[in-house]
């Protein structure tokens, strides 16, 4: 179906799209800082195999989960914390690091959903992992753009990170490096600052610490870091698989299917599940409740842009390192560990609370939210062959499907509210006379006539 986006909408679109490219991202893969994190890494740091199997040692075998959760996000040793892992120096690439236009894009989104939401006098824009702190500075340049729009409203960004180390990196984006560490630990805000335009950045190390209020909520390439549980449907029903220590091999690990059943294969297998392996992020499932709840509660959206599946996917858990795929259980902490997010999951846990729109591609996404036009502004000022080059490249990897047009996929939590026809206005009697409530771009196809 083609329909009319909301002439407000587009109305954004356009004024964003009269900007060439910002001088300071330009567009192809982002280098600034991917070297900050190297600083403080003369220390040995011990070794996480050790860990690991010291660990099953003294429990036995551990979960999926609990080796993800270990490998990745340990306070000491874990992958995020102690790596800059973004990048054509690290060991993979996203979309907000491969062109400005993407969190431009998504910056016109937030802006639509908070018009349509009625303009709310606070919005938090609160971001779940966010890298290098890229995205945010490509969506608040775009708000800076659009002041007008605005208006008085007052905008906060609230960071949810688990790596010290990244956070870091996203002050030296955002404030110039003007950020504060908070000196107690109890503290909720582990870090906070301005950015130059006076926005105030707030750190946490979990949800639950961001304050309440209008929030509109982004995640991209946040969910696929998150720790599954895998299960193997087996002749005695389902069973989970564990991580254990290869009794042949000295410091290798293995899989092994648990021989009974485990809390995790007792509570997270779905009655009406068809596949024989399954991957299932529970911590996912709770965050994507607290989103909910939160936009029940207070008003708002999330929006969530990962590789995935509608729950038709097996056996998706991998690595990668140096761009390349790599075993998930060699030289455990050296490589990212990443499944591919069950959207059909994340809205079976929303439990209906709030309305869900997606997944769609992400070719679509960005195509809805008028990217072709975009492009046409960006090499109609650009006259730099190579930056021409550059940008074509570019495009083509966000929307082209062999790239990541089609693995990539957006999701979106909404408030029920925002589909209902908005209150007429005083003396307005006819029910039909009430305007329709505005499409939600990206998931509707733009009409530009
Ligand atoms: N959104 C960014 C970065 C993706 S990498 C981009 O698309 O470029 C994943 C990010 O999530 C990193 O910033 C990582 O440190 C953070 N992260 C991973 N697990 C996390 C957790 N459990 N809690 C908070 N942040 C987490």
């Amino acid at each position: 179906m083609r329909a009319c986006f909301g002439v407000k909408t587009q109305q954004l679109i356009s004024r964003v799209f009269r900007h060439p490219v910002h001088p300071s991202a330009a567009v192809g893969w982002r280098l600034a800082q991917s070297r900050l994190l190297s600083a403080g890494e003369s220390k040995p740091r011990p070794s996480m195999l050790k860990h690991l199997t010291f660990k099953i040692k003294a429990t036995g075998p551990i979960t999926v989960a609990e080796y993800m959760r270990e490998v990745l996000t340990n306070p000491v040793t874990g992958y995020y914390v102690r790596n800059n892992m973004l990048g054509p120096d690290g060991d993979f690439i996203t979309s907000p690091e491969i062109s400005q236009i993407f969190g431009e894009l998504l910056g016109v989104w937030i802006l639509s959903e908070w018009m349509g939401a009625g303009r709310p006098k606070h919005l938090q824009l609160v971001e779940l992992g966010p890298g290098k702190g890229s995205l945010a500075s490509d969506i608040l340049r775009v708000f800076s753009q659009l002041k007008s729009v605005l208006g008085g409203c007052s905008v906060s960004l609230h960071l949810v990170e688990v790596s010290p180390a990244l956070s870091a990196v996203q002050a030296q984006t955002l404030t110039g490096g003007s950020s504060v560490e908070s000196s107690s630990e109890d503290d909720p805000v582990f870090r906070r600052g301005e950015t130059s335009a006076g926005l105030p950045v707030f750190w946490y190390r979990c949800l639950e610490d961001v304050p309440a209020g209008f929030s509109v909520f982004i995640a991209h390439e946040f969910f696929d870091a998150l720790p599954i549980h895998t299960f193997q449907r087996t002749p005695k029903g389902w069973r989970e698989v564990l991580v254990d220590i290869d009794p042949e091999k000295q410091n290798r690990l293995r899989f092994v299917v648990s021989p009974s059943p485990t809390p995790a294969s007792s509570a997270l297998i779905q009655p009406e599940e068809r596949r024989s392996h399954v991957e299932v992020c529970a911590d996912g499932g709770v965050i994507v409740q607290q989103i909910s709840r939160r936009i029940v509660e207070d008003g708002g959206a999330a929006l969530i842009a990962d590789y995935g599946h509608d729950g038709t996917k097996t056996d998706t858990f991998r690595g990668f390192k140096g761009h390349r795929l790599h075993d998930v259980l060699s030289s455990p902490g050296s490589a990212d560990l990443t499944a591919d997010v069950d959207f059909s999951f994340l809205r079976t846990m929303t439990g209906g609370s709030v309305a869900c729109l997606g997944p769609v591609t992400q070719k679509m996404f960005l195509k809805n939210m008028g990217i072709d036009a975009r492009m046409e502004v960006l090499l109609r000022n650009c006259s730099d062959g190579p930056t021409r080059m550059q940008l074509i490249r570019s495009y083509d990897m966000l929307v082209n499907p062999e790239k990541m047009g089609e693995r990539f996929l957006f999701f979106s939590l909404l408030h029920h509210s925002r589909f209902a026809r908005p209150q007429p206005t005083e003396g307005m009697k006819l029910e039909d006379k009430r305007p329709a409530p505005l499409p939600v771009g990206g998931f509707t196809e733009i009409s530009f006539s």
